[in-house]
């Protein structure tokens, strides 16, 4: 399992590098759009903020979570092994839901990816709103890596030669205390954060 740690610091590096890329929540007309949505993790970009359910948000037919007044996320299957009786989306039926929320509403509705775990993903429901700031980026030393000094999760491979190179003058401080998690060999890699089609 992934533990929280280790799922904040992907996501904090996922906004880091989506903020970098002019990264924005996706407006999805149809299934096929959902494939695309960015991983933003808390951060939020200028023009967009989080819908709250109370605005004209439909909510998921067996979704016992969505609180009014709250902001508006989805707890999806990204396993393709789901079934409708979990509490969390299978992809199907979030194919069928995306498209009718942009349906139900004249607000550009927008999906980004705000948590990336194992087997499921968070989904977060957006509206534009051009008075809105952009806010939620970690800082630069969050996503940070220690060791190699470059901006990467802890489940990528630290850059070796990176750290051979930065840390040669120093050979003596090669023990000093280890308590980075050992993420190595977990078996799961970046690409499995986009959901793939469970049909
Ligand atoms: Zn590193």
């Amino acid at each position: 399992m992934l533990g929280p740690e280790t799922i904040k610091n992907m996501s904090d590096v996922a906004a880091w590098r989506a903020a970098e890329e002019g990264e924005e929540p996706l407006i999805v007309w149809h299934e096929r759009d959902l494939h695309h949505a960015p991983f933003l993790g808390d951060y939020i970009p200028a023009g967009w903020r989080r819908a709250r359910w109370d605005e004209g948000i439909p909510k998921p037919s067996r979704w016992v979570y969505a609180i009014d007044h709250e902001e508006a996320c989805v707890e999806v299957d990204s396993s393709g092994f789901g079934d409708d009786r979990e509490p969390a989306m299978t992809y199907t039926e979030l194919a069928a839901y995306a498209p009718a929320v942009q349906e139900a509403t004249d607000l550009d509705v927008g999906w980004a990816i705000i948590e990336a775990g194992q087997f499921q993903v968070v989904l977060g429901i957006y509206v534009r709103d051009e008075a809105a700031q952009a806010k939620g980026l970690p800082s630069e030393a969050d996503v940070t890596c220690g060791e190699c000094g470059t901006i990467h999760s802890d489940l990528e491979e630290c850059d070796e030669d990176g750290y051979d190179a930065l840390h040669e003058d120093d050979e003596d401080d090669e023990d000093e205390e280890d308590d980075q998690p050992e993420t190595r060999g977990l078996p799961v890699a970046v690409g499995q954060m986009t959901m793939e089609d469970a049909s």
